[in-house]
């Protein structure tokens, strides 16, 4: 471990006079007599004063406390933190994508307008839609937008009666948010024992009041939904609209299309199946893709191509039946790359193999831990799966303490407390990038666990002991945050 101490900032290492580089005021002094003294500094900018060797190393070991898919295995369910290809790092960096401004006029951006429109088309013949918009930010904004642009539909029907957004009690919860910013009421539908939706369920919940049904396939225990024909059928007889949450898309890549299901509306994950590093928050890409019939409702912008006599010429155009704007420009155009990057070296192959590979290896490890952690859903799953904590619940060792106690061997820890369904869910998500003798060191470990947990329950409840942070107060920290160093500085004062 480095010699850092955890959370010391750049501002307690700063000694007066130090300095990392010397500008030369030459030719600064008339720029200055030119300012007006109103925007003039009265009193110097407080900034640490710091040489280059110790800025250097302070962010260069503050990187190392942080875990990263690049750092170890993160099976982190739902979130499919697969390994990111850098070469799909190299492609959005090539400065003739990173260094493009929006307002550029179209006939200076060929290229980047036709690598955007590329992806569009991809996305819509993996979701089997009939077209895409890439302009949200992130996954909720995509179910937003996805709700937008079906509210629209019902709107320009002059169907107004329609309020209401049917969600599995299984579901994201993601999912009632949009619908509640969407300005549509939530109902819940519960899931069977098995893990999937309850159709019995859900035909009452079905009349003219109802927006949309939401749904997730796989879902969110990792169970694939069987019934979602027979589910399209009602929906779309009481004519509602049909909502594919397709953040967990990776293992029906190039194996199955929402659209062929029969949804109408879905989004897709960039930062998830397409290999985006993410984590904290950031960055994201949440395509949304709609079935013939309802493109005319997709957000502005929208790009698109001219064809004439072999020539080819792309462009933005903004329409009346849209939506509108949902973000400032036309999304996040370094993740939208990535993701092509990634589609255009796996390859129809390479994206064929995905999802294969992710399901057979969740299944592995659920096989493998399946006689010391409880497993409340006992059918072949898809890419992840929940444990509901360890199998013997005496001797007290929780789900979080689990999950600390697997930071100690250096491995994320899996989603923890969702879903709601089960007291101490565990949910984990391995991913098609990880080595079998990954996948067995981890297994290893979780055994190891649990064999703690009976012998020596107290080294689990009190983990983690090796990591650069041990048990941060949570709580405190989101009721009492201390965002700036002036904060703390004022209260030390
Ligand atoms: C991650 C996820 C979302 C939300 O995506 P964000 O990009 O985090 O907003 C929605 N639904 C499911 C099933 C997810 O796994």
């Amino acid at each position: 471990m480095n010699r850092q101490v955890y959370g010391k900032v750049i501002f307690d290492l700063s000694k007066p006079g130090r300095r990392g580089y010397y500008l030369s005021p030459a030719g600064c002094e008339d720029a200055l007599q030119s300012l007006p003294s109103s925007l003039l500094r009265e009193k110097p900018l407080r900034l640490p004063q710091v040489d280059e060797p110790t800025v250097v190393r302070h962010y260069t070991n503050m990187s190392t406390n942080n875990f990263g898919v690049d750092s170890g295995f993160y099976p982190l369910g739902s979130c499919t933190m697969k390994y990111n290809p850098k070469i799909n790092e190299e492609m959005a960096a090539l400065p003739g994508f990173a260094s493009l401004h929006p307002l550029q006029p179209i006939f200076t951006v060929q290229g980047a307008l036709k690598a955007y429109y590329e992806l569009q088309q991809l996305l819509s013949e993996i979701g089997g839609m009939a077209e895409f918009t890439l302009n949200p930010y992130a996954g909720a904004q995509g179910e937003l937008t996805g709700l937008m642009v079906i509210r629209a539909y019902h709107d320009s029907r002059g169907d107004k009666a329609r309020v209401k957004v049917i969600v599995p009690d299984s579901a994201h919860g993601t999912n009632p948010a949009s619908a509640a910013v969407a300005g549509l009421q939530v109902v819940q539908v519960k899931s069977l024992p098995d893990g999937t939706v309850d159709v019995e369920a859900l035909r009452p919940l079905l009349d003219e009041t109802v927006a949309a049904v939401m749904m997730t396939n796989p879902n969110t225990v990792g169970i694939f939904e069987h019934n979602i024909p027979a589910i399209a059928e009602m929906v779309h007889a009481c004519g509602a609209l049909l909502y594919y949450d397709g953040a967990n898309l990776n293992p029906m890549l190039g194996v199955a299309r929402p659209g062929d299901m029969g949804f109408d509306v879905m989004h897709i994950n960039l930062h998830k199946t397409f290999s985006t590093p993410h984590g904290g928050g950031g960055p994201g890409s949440g395509p949304v893709g709609v079935r013939a019939g309802l493109e005319e409702f997709l957000p502005n912008p929208r790009v698109k191509v001219l064809e004439h006599e072999g020539h080819k010429l792309y462009y933005h155009t903004v329409e009346d039946t849209s939506l509108g704007r949902i973000s400032s420009w036309m999304g996040n155009y370094a993740v939208e790359l990535r993701a092509l990057a990634y589609i255009l070296t796996m390859g129809r192959e390479g994206l064929r193999m995905a999802g294969p590979l992710a399901t057979l290896n969740a299944n592995y490890i659920k096989e493998s831990l399946r006689d010391l952690y409880l497993l409340p859903i006992d059918r072949v799953c898809k890419h992840e799966f929940v444990f509901d904590g360890l199998a013997d619940k005496s001797t007290g060792v929780t789900t979080l303490n689990i999950a600390k106690r697997l930071l100690d061997h250096g491995f994320h820890a899996p989603t923890i407390y969702f879903p709601l369904l089960f007291h101490e869910s565990l949910m984990i998500e391995p991913t098609e990038t990880e080595s079998l003798e990954t996948l067995d060191e981890f297994i290893a470990v979780m055994r190891d666990i649990a064999r703690e947990a009976a012998e020596t329950p107290d080294v689990v409840k009190d983990a983690p002991h090796n990591t650069p942070v041990r048990k941060p107060d949570d709580t405190a920290a989101a009721l009492n945050p201390v965002v700036s160093y002036f904060q703390l500085d004022s209260a030390k004062a």
